[in-house]
């Protein structure tokens, strides 16, 4: 998935992570490369690469970043 620009300062999207939180629960978050953003998952998808595409899907439309 391509991710657009940072909604804040325009900067480039790092790479996805996905982080394992349970034996079937995994998160995902992208972090700005210009600026302090990071949008994180506020619920868990049951496989890493769902949880990459929902976390690309999130940051696309409305990024939950708290400053
Ligand atoms: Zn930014």
């Amino acid at each position: 998935m391509k991710l657009d620009p940072c909604k804040f300062c325009g900067g480039v999207a790092g790479t996805p992570r996905d982080d394992q939180i349970e034996r079937d629960a995994w998160v995902a978050s992208v972090d700005c490369t210009g600026c302090e953003i990071t949008v994180t998952m506020q619920y868990s998808c049951d496989s890493p690469q769902r949880a990459v595409e929902c976390i690309g899907e999130m940051w696309n439309s409305k990024p939950a970043a708290r400053l």
